[in-house]
């Protein structure tokens, strides 16, 4: 059964801003956020809590959580790697926490430093210290559809995390194409397999455009029973495995892709695009984002000139 609406999860201020080597002024991941909460997104990954030797962009997490203006009913997740980041993630005030188990072992060695048992027990510590703040976490297994090192990773050992981690009361799965190298098929398997194993388990998708297969890994997912997708403003981020690659699908397009359907994603496109814009101008280079660029159909119908077309 595909879903009468979907919830499209902005992670463009964690997973997109974490890509950049300028550093990002506060001041402009804050407005960001708050342009994002205007839009309608109701979940919203502000920032994440991780070593700031390890990634300098994300070393004013607790000044930008401090400072974001919070919508009533939107939640601003944080993402974290460990213990340590989750207890400063919870101290800062986010609504959620997230941990990334990386599906392939060589690759969650090389995230975290450690095997993907060592993280599933990890993972316990964190939900232990989420549910003493009485906030969700949600785990995302990274490199879900395939691994820079490994290459297709089983579906089983997709499973096998899925079923370690959901029974430590976490509130949602999301199966991340982190390296954007998956397609509809892979991904209406996975999500089947997942479902059946884990019918209760609220389930999203964080896939990735890495080879213009984005949106149509997002519709096999609706297709397959998804109602929840991460997205970045912009199309921001990339692949580090992958240099010169196009990042998260975009809030923009993936926004569009369901509203020209007639499916309500409750966010206001222009918002969004106001955002995109901002961060565009201190980047100083365009945005991925198709409809960033060209516009939805109705603005295309507007604007079109006469002229034939062949
Ligand atoms: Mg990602």
């Amino acid at each position: 059964m595909t879903a009468q609406s979907v919830t499209i999860v902005e992670v463009g201020p964690r997973d997109g801003f974490q890509m950049e080597k300028a550093f990002i002024p506060t001041d402009l991941k804050v407005r960001v956020v708050d342009l994002l909460s205007e839009a309608g997104l109701r979940s919203i990954e502000a920032t994440s809590f991780v070593s700031p030797k390890v990634v300098p962009q994300m070393s004013d997490a607790a000044e930008v959580m401090s400072r974001i203006t919070r919508r009533a009913g939107t939640i601003y997740k944080a993402l974290v790697p460990n213990l340590r980041g989750a207890q400063a993630a919870l101290d800062s005030g986010a609504d959620a926490v997230e941990l990334v188990i990386v599906a392939s072992e060589s690759f969650n060695r090389r995230n975290v430093g450690l095997s993907v048992d060592e993280s599933i027990v990890a993972c316990e510590e964190i939900a232990a210290a989420a549910q003493g703040a009485e906030r969700p976490l949600e785990v995302v297994i990274g490199c879900s559809f395939g691994c820079p090192i490994e290459g297709l990773v089983p579906e089983e050992q997709v499973e096998r995390v899925a079923q370690a981690v959901s029974a430590f009361g976490i509130s949602r799965l999301s199966l991340a194409d982190s390296i954007g190298s998956g397609n509809p098929a892979q991904v209406t398997r996975l999500v089947s397999r997942i479902r059946a194993t884990l019918p209760t388990m609220p389930l999203s998708l964080h896939l990735h455009n890495t080879r213009g297969l984005g949106l149509a890994n997002v519709l096999a997912g609706f297709q397959a029973g998804v109602d929840t997708f991460d997205a970045g403003l912009g199309g921001l981020g990339g692949c580090p495995v992958f240099p010169g690659a196009t990042g998260n699908v975009a809030t923009e397009d993936i926004v569009n892709l369901f509203e020209e359907m007639g499916i309500p994603t409750g966010v206001d496109l222009e918002k969004v695009r106001e955002a995109s814009r901002l961060v565009q101008q201190f980047l100083g280079r365009p945005l991925p984002s198709y409809i960033l660029r060209v516009g939805t159909a109705r603005e295309l119908f507007a604007r079109a000139e006469l002229a034939r077309v062949s």
